[in-house]
């Protein structure tokens, strides 16, 4: 997959107000900034994306400018530009806020909240029409991989979201993050081997709706209960171009560790 950059993104869920959200940034540039080869590496091989509670995405992207180190990303947000959708973000609003992605499709919207397929897809179309990068996570649920329907659930998952996006024509740097709900915040996480076999399913479901170019150009990633101390055997692995951290990621001192051991 050549020079491509490794792509560690921090999903905060509704967790860190304000005042804590820009200590852990001061600590994390600090962190950086006191390591020569973070400091060269990560701008040159990573990018790095933290999706903080949307009401923090400002006051932290003033915080960035400084320091365009890390960006940003938004947890959810709603397909129309604006409207009586009390409670939702609007992509707009994420963007001038500072966001640059959008998470679309996490276990926790699907299965909390009961978003469906089709809702998943407007939120995706409407991201990549209004210049926010989706990053559509897909996974099967324990029960769904022990009757042995992981594969068709992902290849569903992806391919339901994927076909109505691509009507509008190819997709460049797609990221898909795989992320089997068993393994979210259960401290259960998949093997590098089930990690990959499932990437893999991902990028050829993929080269099958889009093509050989954006499947090869696509960001897969995997997430569930990764850690520093597990995070590089899902790197070496052919075909997985970074990771998606939960709990992890709320410290900065663990994600700093994540942010090496990822580069190495
Ligand atoms: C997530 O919420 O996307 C996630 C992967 O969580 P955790 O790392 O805590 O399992």
């Amino acid at each position: 997959m050549g020079n491509r950059k490794i792509f560690i993104g921090g999903n905060w869920k509704m967790n860190k107000g304000a005042g804590e959200s820009l200590q852990f940034l001061d600590r994390v540039i600090k962190g950086i900034k006191a390591d020569k080869y973070l400091m060269e590496a990560i701008p040159q091989r990573m990018t790095a994306v933290i999706f903080p509670q949307a009401a923090n995405l400002f006051p932290m992207y003033e915080t960035l400018k400084e320091y365009p180190l890390i960006s940003l990303g938004v947890q959810n947000i709603h397909w129309e530009n604006s409207g009586a959708f009390t409670g939702e973000n609007s992509i707009a609003a994420s963007l001038e806020s500072g966001a640059g992605f959008a998470l679309v499709g996490h276990s926790e919207r699907r299965h909390i909240f009961g978003e469906t397929d089709e809702v998943i897809g407007r939120k995706f179309r409407s991201c990549l029409g209004n210049g926010l990068k989706p990053v559509l996570c897909v996974g099967e649920t324990g029960s769904e991989r022990s009757r042995g329907n992981t594969e068709t659930v992902i290849a569903h998952q992806v391919g339901s979201v994927l076909t109505d996006a691509l009507e509008n024509g190819k997709i460049n740097e797609l990221v898909i993050a795989y992320e089997p709900v068993w393994a979210i915040g259960t401290g259960n996480n998949a093997t590098a081997s089930d990690a990959r076999e499932c990437c893999s399913l991902i990028r050829e479901t993929l080269c099958r709706i889009a093509g050989p170019e954006s499947a090869e150009n696509a960001y897969i990633l995997y997430g569930g209960s990764v850690k520093s101390s597990n995070a590089r055997i899902y790197l070496q692995e052919d075909g997985i171009d970074g990771l998606l951290v939960g709990g992890a990621s709320l410290d900065p001192e663990e994600f700093l560790k994540i942010l090496l051991t990822s580069l190495f």
